[in-house]
């Protein structure tokens, strides 16, 4: 019998421990769902009367002192770099939402820069920063995406049809207006600016722009403090701000 419970008392300890590091694992699996979730509440009294929350909202045009990127578009920045919906999934950029709705808020270049739009984007338009303005000797890429009605009828400024290739744009250039699209017909997002900055291959393509792993957070380009979403209580300010 001693001997029995000698060895029960062992593994009962691994178990123990086992337990424990599983318990931890998850915890960090779910911790980025878990500190989005308020995000989501704000949004929604955000959504619910954008014009009472004016100094919720960004300027499209203006920039924070000394950025090197201007705010692209008029609105609230509702989702940050790393946000989480779910469960393993992270969000690889900005989500800044219309005060106004459905292609009525213009989206502008953030920084100068080359524009592609692939032959089937509907919706989206990438540019080209060779040099990027905050590890200088490498090169990134500007993502903007959801520029169209919830079944795909594009608000991409007529200026950069499908197909369009390296076409140089000031920082300010209309590149279109926000919509909904998803991507899947008829199941429609809120309308709002998904901003990515995503990385380049070496060879000079971008990378696949839905793995975080491939994109950075906007917001030391955009001036703001990084990780500014770390804390969603607070106002979103630029870097120099206390
Ligand atoms: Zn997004």
């Amino acid at each position: 019998m001693a001997l029995l419970s000698s060895v029960l008392k062992r593994w009962a300890g691994l178990l123990a421990l086992v337990g424990l590091a599983l318990g931890v694992l998850l915890f960090v699996w779910l911790w980025p769902t878990i500190v989005t979730r308020p995000r989501l509440a704000r949004l929604g009294a955000y959504l619910s009367d954008p014009a009472a929350h004016p100094e919720w909202q960004l300027q499209a045009g203006t920039r924070c002192p000394g950025a090197p990127f201007l705010f692209p578009t008029d609105g609230y920045l509702g989702f940050g770099f790393g946000d989480s919906w779910r469960p393993g999934h992270r969000h690889t950029g900005f989500d800044i939402f219309s005060p106004v709705g459905l292609n009525r808020t213009p989206v502008l270049a953030a920084s100068d820069g080359y524009l592609t739009r692939r032959p089937d984007w509907l919706s989206t338009v990438i540019i080209r920063v060779p040099e990027d303005p905050l590890q200088p000797g490498r090169q990134i890429w500007v993502y903007y995406t959801h520029m169209a009605d919830p079944d795909g009828v594009s608000f991409v400024d007529a200026a950069f049809p499908p197909g369009t290739e390296e076409q140089f744009v000031a920082a300010g250039t209309l590149l279109g207006t926000q919509g909904n699209y998803s991507g899947d017909p008829g199941n429609p997002t809120g309308t709002h600016l998904h901003l990515s900055i995503v990385l380049d291959d070496g060879q000079g393509a971008f990378l696949n722009e839905t793995r975080i792993e491939n994109t950075l957070d906007p917001s030391p380009y955009l001036g703001l403090k990084a990780g500014v979403y770390d804390d969603w209580s607070q106002p979103i300010t630029c870097a120099g701000d206390q």
